[in-house]
């Protein structure tokens, strides 16, 4: 189904370079055949959807999402929450705890319907369940092939659960990444919580335990006491301490950057890990705000809040603490070159490429260039839920309906999980 077919009536921009209207998309086998305009794509055989004038952008990507959290919607926390740690003790670290086989699984599909119905097509998760360590993230990998999505996935090693933990931890991310080394959909990293849940002995064993080319995600200063933490052990703070311990690269993900010394901006500078920022998760946690001002190469994350990457952009744009320096850059050069460090073809609207879209429901009537696109996204389109989602040539989403899955019955197991999974919550 859908294996050869027409996307017409389009305004089609790679977020970068062109933008082109009346535009029409010839997909087949997976691939964009052609994109040109409509009057020279025509083929009265093939099925052709009238996208009626709507802006086609890449499929979008997610470097920053928790999918174990999506089912944490209106659960309460286990005591106050009044301080960073306390979200993390009273919410988050009990949540992971009660998760099980099934739970994880479920939040992931759940996680991932939502992300869909916002354009994305590729999600960076960094999991936790402590109770459920050896083998979760080939839970996870099953629902993001469920739904037709692509992932880098990873476990956040901590020193939560003890030693013995410990070591378990970086199994799981080292058996699951040796995997999955050439998979064209899944693929894994060296997950770590953060510098403040890590001693330095168990820095001393990530250091010997992780291959060089693997590349690690982990929250970088988020609070201020992560910050504290390392400059306590001697260090200038948290992206010093991951360089003295030979954990850092290009490819590193940090997420968060907010709480930072001078001497951290400049190692930043340096080596020009990723960088994720996640506003809208930074404002909910009352952790202040990465100075986008000071690190020139960052892209946008979820942190478990919504699967919505352009809401989060609008959060962003509304949020900001200083000029932002390459909007379109931080939205889909930088994404691109994440991803195309494992998947070549991938967030690139060309014949040839893999055919990733995401259709939004704006229709553009005032004129739109690579240099106003920004502004489109923020006031035309919204953070609104697409019209249509494409991956790998698949529509995996239109009409208000998931393609790929059955969504109610899908919902209804996660309801009957849910029950369990926030019994076990409160125990
Ligand atoms: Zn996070």
């Amino acid at each position: 189904m859908d294996e050869h077919y027409i996307l017409k009536n389009a305004v089609v921009s790679d977020g970068l370079r062109f933008v082109l209207e009346d535009a029409a998309i010839e997909i087949r086998d997976g691939k964009i055949l052609k994109i040109a305009k409509h009057s020279e794509i025509r083929d009265t055989k093939l099925k052709t959807i009238d996208l009626g004038g709507r802006l086609v952008l890449p499929g979008l990507l997610n470097p920053h999402h928790h999918l174990y959290s999506a089912l944490a919607t209106g659960l309460a926390p286990l005591g106050a929450t009044d301080t960073f740690n306390r979200i993390l003790e009273k919410l988050w670290w009990p949540l992971d705890r009660s998760l099980d086989e099934e739970s994880i699984y479920y939040s992931a599909l759940s996680g991932l319907m939502q992300s869909l119905r916002y354009g994305v097509t590729a999600v960076i998760d960094h999991h936790a369940s402590m109770h459920a360590v050896s083998g979760s993230l080939g839970i996870l990998a099953k629902a993001f092939r469920t739904m037709g999505m692509k992932g880098l996935l990873c476990y956040e090693v901590s020193d939560r659960e003890g030693e013995a933990a410990l070591d378990a931890q970086i199994e799981e991310n080292l058996l699951f990444r040796e995997k999955h080394k050439t998979d064209p959909d899944i693929r894994g990293l060296f997950g770590m919580h953060a510098n403040f849940t890590l001693s330095e002995k168990s820095m001393r064993r990530i250091a010997e335990a992780k291959p060089q080319d693997m590349p690690l995600h982990i929250h970088c200063g988020e609070a201020s006491g992560d910050l504290a933490f390392c400059r306590e052990l001697g260090y200038a703070g948290p992206v010093d301490r991951l360089r003295a311990f030979g954990l850092l690269s290009r490819h590193s993900l940090l997420a968060h950057c907010i709480h930072l010394s001078d001497r951290d901006y400049d190692i930043l500078y340096e080596i020009q890990p990723v960088v994720i920022s996640n506003p809208e998760s930074n404002a909910n946690n009352n952790v202040g705000m990465m100075n986008s001002g000071k690190i020139g190469r960052y892209v946008l994350g979820t942190d478990g809040m919504t699967g919505n990457i352009l809401g989060t952009f609008r959060s962003h744009f509304l949020f900001r603490n200083a000029v932002l320096p390459n909007p379109a850059d931080l939205l889909f050069a930088y994404p691109a070159e994440i991803m195309q460090y494992y998947f070549p073809d991938w967030g690139r609207i060309e014949s040839g490429a893999a055919a990733d879209l995401a259709v939004t429901n704006y229709r553009p009537v005032t004129p739109l260039n690579p240099d106003n696109l920004f502004f489109h996204l923020i006031f035309g389109v919204q953070g609104k839920e697409m019209f249509m989602t494409v991956a790998n040539g698949k529509i995996l989403f239109s009409d208000n309906t998931l393609h790929t899955v059955d969504e109610t019955a899908i919902n209804a197991e996660i309801k009957k999980t849910v029950k369990k999974l926030y019994e076990r919550y409160q125990q």
